[in-house]
């Protein structure tokens, strides 16, 4: 064979991945690892979908998307996340993933910093090497909930700095940041001349508090914030692979551009899907919400009867456990509790440096599913921490 790119060896496994692969090996796991809805894509979505591919021959969309879709997410993100913009500011992209590696590609030079957020989602690292960046971990404080503050992203920044990828509502710890700290964050940025990647693929999965976008502070045409979107955990439909990025229009012009090379666009199917999610009832939405916000509140009231300690969760899909009283690694406890008592969480450590001492519990099983997988998870933590 002949030889193959340095670039084929940057990409990390993923530590979300191994523990997926190790569950399956294993008859009757308890699955609480991942951040996958166990909600089907809401009828309307994909009956609008359905129609729409028996009445149309199925062909080539737009590079940036087809412009009734780009219009509606023009229109939510002006009205619910307070960034006025047109469709000249969006592209219609793969998934927040495909978002994100397009910002990346538009903002990077070789060699650039990029500041990641620790613990933070473990796709960053290899898209951030795969776009040519260099990657640096910004440390979210545990005592501090882990909520950005600009200390933690300061003390990280050097000369090479291009970029600091944010994401809230968080992964893994469910930290939803401050509005105060996020415009603090943007004239910091504005200083030192940075972009903001803000990764806000969990905008409307909340438990009650509110989601401030931090590129709602600024014109957008004079914006060094681009926003990242998602379908996938607002209406379950992660497997459409549908997502979008907002930016000022000369440089949207130039993610088209970019998308076109690579993936030519999203897919139409999945595109037509969107619009019916933006533009029809919002209710099973507030219904999924509901039923996370539940989920929550079982783990809490679960853990605070056991007396153990966890971040308390604002938003996303997620449950950060402090495992630190048992005295071994996120990972030999992840692996142990999938081992002997069939629970397959994430450990921390997945997640960076900083998320070392937790395991990361996801809310997007079934109520009965949560409850039973904490249980045997508060059982196996306490044992550990008496040993
Ligand atoms: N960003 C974060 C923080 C995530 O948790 C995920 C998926 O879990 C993504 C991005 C990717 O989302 P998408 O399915 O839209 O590509």
């Amino acid at each position: 064979m002949p030889r193959v790119s340095s670039r084929t060896q940057s990409i990390p496994l993923s530590g979300i991945r191994e523990m997926m692969d190790l569950a399956i090996s294993i008859p009757d796991v308890l699955r609480l690892e991942i951040g996958d809805p166990n909600f089907q894509t809401p009828a309307n979505i994909s009956g609008a979908s359905a129609a729409w591919v028996k009445q149309n021959r199925v062909s080539y969309p737009p590079n940036s998307g087809i412009s009734e879709l780009r219009k509606a997410i023009a229109k939510k993100v002006t009205e619910r996340n307070a960034i006025p913009c047109s469709i000249d500011n969006v592209n219609v992209t793969i998934g927040a993933t495909g978002a994100l590696y397009l910002a990346l590609l538009a903002t990077l030079e070789s060699g650039d910093e990029v500041l990641v957020p620790d613990p933070g989602w473990a796709g960053y690292p290899a898209m951030v090497g795969l776009a040519g960046g260099t990657m640096r971990p910004y440390g979210l404080k545990a005592q501090n909930g882990f909520k950005m503050t600009v200390e933690d992203i300061a003390s990280a920044v050097t000369d090479k700095t291009r970029a600091i990828i944010l994401n809230t509502p968080s992964n893994p710890t469910g930290a939803v940041f401050d509005k105060e700290e996020l415009q603090k964050l943007l004239a910091f940025a504005t200083e030192r001349d940075l972009w903001i990647i803000s990764d806000e693929c969990y905008d409307e999965v909340l438990f009650g508090g509110t989601h401030y976008s931090i590129g709602s502070g600024e014109p957008i045409e004079q914006s060094r914030v681009i926003s990242c979107f998602s379908f996938s955990k607002t209406y379950a439909m992660t497997g459409w692979r549908i997502g979008y990025v907002v930016a000022p229009s000369a440089l949207s012009k130039q993610i088209t551009r970019m998308q076109a090379a690579a993936v030519a666009s999203a897919s139409v199917v999945s595109q037509i899907a969107a619009l019916e999610a933006l533009n029809g009832p919002q209710d099973s939405v507030a219904e999924m919400v509901a039923a996370y916000t539940r989920r929550r509140d079982l783990a809490a009231g679960m853990l605070d009867a056991a007396g153990l300690r966890y971040t308390p969760s604002d938003g996303a899909l997620y449950v950060f456990l402090d495992i630190r009283a048992t005295g071994v690694t996120s990972k030999e406890l992840a692996l142990g509790l999938l081992r002997d008592r069939k629970v397959c969480t994430t450990p921390g450590s997945a997640f960076g440096e900083a998320g070392e001492g937790f395991i990361r519990l996801s809310l997007a099983c079934s109520d009965a599913d949560l409850e039973e997988g904490l249980r045997r998870t508060i059982l196996y933590v306490q044992e550990r921490s008496a040993l």
